[in-house]
Formats: C-alpha cells, structure tokens, sequence
C-alpha cells in the first residue's frame, strides 16, 4: 500500500529560487554559471517531483475507488475528489507553482541586461586585498537600499549588485537630463584623472557608451577631458561615483 508514503517535495535551495522576487539590478548581474548551477537543482528537483506526481495519481485512483464504493459513483463526495484533483489542489501541483523553470530564469536575466544600461561597468567581484571590506561596505549599502540577501543578491555578487544597482539609480537621472552628468550636482563624485579646468567647461558632462567596450564613459562639456565611470562602497554603505 501506498498511502503510508509522505510526499518528497524537493525544493532547490538555489538563491535564484527566488527569481521572481529579485530586483532587476540583481537579475542583470547573475552569471551564466549561476543560472546552470539552478538548472541542475531543478533536474533533481524535477526527478523527485516525478516520483511524488505518480505517487499522488496512485493515491487519487485507489480513493476515487473507494469513494465510490462508500458513497456511489455519481455521489457528491466522488465529484469533490474528482474536482479538486483536476484544479490542481494536490500538493505536488502547489508545490510545482512555485519552483520558477530555468528557461524563465534565463529569459529574465537576459531581459534585465538589455535593460539595465551599465551591465558593462566592471561589475565582476574578485576578492582582491581589499576585497572582503569592499564587500562589507556593498553588503552595507545593498541592506541601506532595501535589497535582501540571498534574496537579491548572494556574498559572492553583492558588490556586481551594488555597482548595477548605483549606476541604475544614475542612469535614471542622465536618462532623463538628456545624457547630461551635472558633476556638481552628483553627491560623492570623485575624480582620479585631474578634472577638465578650461575656463569655458562647464558642469554637465555628456554621457556616452564606448562604441568598442560599451563601457559608460564622460565627457566634459568642453571635449578635451574623457571619463571612464565606476563606482565604490565606503564605510556606511555610502556611495561614490569614480571618474578615471
Ligand atoms: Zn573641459
């Protein structure tokens, strides 16, 4: 007999289980590894879930007969059972709602980074000297901007997340200014290469994407000074913008 069995529900315990609820700043980052890692999650996930389905479907006919032995075939108690296993209500039908297929995962993250403009900046995350405090102050100002761990982003990505996430808040801003930077206006904007001092140079600078690289770059409003843009985390999750 098989009704002593309890179903297996098998969830992956991949952060991209929660695919549906990431930010698109999170989504445009995930990298191709991350998405086969969930994949192959989901093939065991779906094995098991073949197991359990049959195991349901052998459940439901050994009641159906049963229910119609007890109370007649066209009894309402018969219909109920039929009913409700045809809407979906078994558990192993719940359960398969809520585990996202991998295919819609990659249709996802390659739509988050046709839209996300910066998904060119240097959004890898080598743990470098400095790295485990970079990694701390992203951490700080991902927590600062309402974005989740293992939800939005994971320890390894969280400074890929917070660079996408920055530069996305940016972006909105030039978008709408007409692809203008005003560098005065911008709080924590620092500059590595010396800043343009011709007397006729203005604050806005013009943003623009490397024909080669498609890396986002600057360019002050006299033209003779070009800016390659980064960001990075300070102590308190503050943000800055580098201008190199
Ligand atoms: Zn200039």
């Amino acid at each position: 007999m098989s009704n002593t069995e309890k179903l297996e529900l098998y969830t992956p315990q991949h952060y991209l289980l929660n695919a549906d609820d990431m930010s698109i700043e999170a989504l445009a980052v995930v990298s191709d590894s991350d998405m086969d890692e969930y994949e192959e999650e989901h093939a065991i996930y779906l094995a098991k879930q073949k197991d359990s389905v049959s195991t349901v479907h052998t459940l439901y006919k050994e009641s159906e007969k049963n229910l119609a032995v007890i109370f007649g075939e066209y009894s309402n108690e018969h219909k109920y059972l039929k009913r409700a296993i045809h809407k979906g209500g078994a558990l192993t039908d719940i359960h398969s709602k809520q585990i996202p297929l991998p295919s819609s995962i990659r249709s996802k993250v390659e739509d988050a980074r046709n839209k996300v403009d910066v998904s060119s900046l240097h959004t890898s995350s080598t743990v470098s000297d400095n790295g485990l405090l970079e990694i701390n102050h992203a951490l700080e100002y991902l927590v600062n901007n309402g974005l989740k761990l293992n939800k939005d982003f994971t320890l390894t990505n969280a400074v890929a997340v917070a660079k996408s996430h920055k530069g996305t808040q940016v972006m909105a801003r030039v978008v709408l200014d007409d692809w203008e930077l005003n560098i005065e206006g911008e709080e924590g904007l620092i500059f590595i290469e010396d800043k343009c001092d011709a007397d006729d140079c203005s604050a806005n600078y013009d943003v623009y994407s490397d024909s080669d690289s498609s890396d986002l770059k600057l360019r002050c409003c006299c033209g003779s000074k070009k800016y390659s843009v980064d960001f990075a985390f300070a102590e308190g999750g503050e943000s800055t913008t580098v201008l190199s």
